[in-house]
């Protein structure tokens, strides 16, 4: 079985997602925070709302996901957002504001979407 190893300083026990972490680090050299929540609303609409999302669903913090994330944002060159298919989204930025800020977007999309869906 494959396995990435992370090596983490601090002072709290590390996400068992930090593969996911540590594989978009790597991948993109440029971004210096990543931003990874179970935002839902966003999981729910991926579809709708044709955001890059991840073709299967595969166990969290697993090789496989975290493989899959490399693969989609070397891929995409561009891409800063990405939705883990049932399971969670990714932002990634140069700065934590910048993650967090596209986190708090997209999930405003979501809502915006879901409030026109149920006017409509
Ligand atoms: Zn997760």
């Amino acid at each position: 079985m494959a396995q990435i190893v992370v090596y983490v300083k601090g002072k709290v026990v590390p996400s068992k997602e930090s593969v996911i972490h540590s594989g978009i680090y790597e991948s993109r050299p440029e971004m210096n925070a990543v931003f990874h929540i179970h935002d839902q609303l966003v999981v729910g609409l991926a579809d709708e709302l044709k955001l890059p999302c991840t073709e299967g669903e595969q166990p969290r913090g697993s090789y496989e996901l975290a493989k899959e994330v490399q693969r989609m944002l070397s891929l995409r060159k561009d891409a800063r957002y990405l939705v883990l298919r049932n399971h969670g989204v990714v932002a990634v930025g140069e700065t934590m504001a910048a993650a967090g800020r596209l986190a708090e977007d997209v999930n405003r999309m979501a809502r915006n979407l879901t409030q026109r869906m149920c006017n409509s």
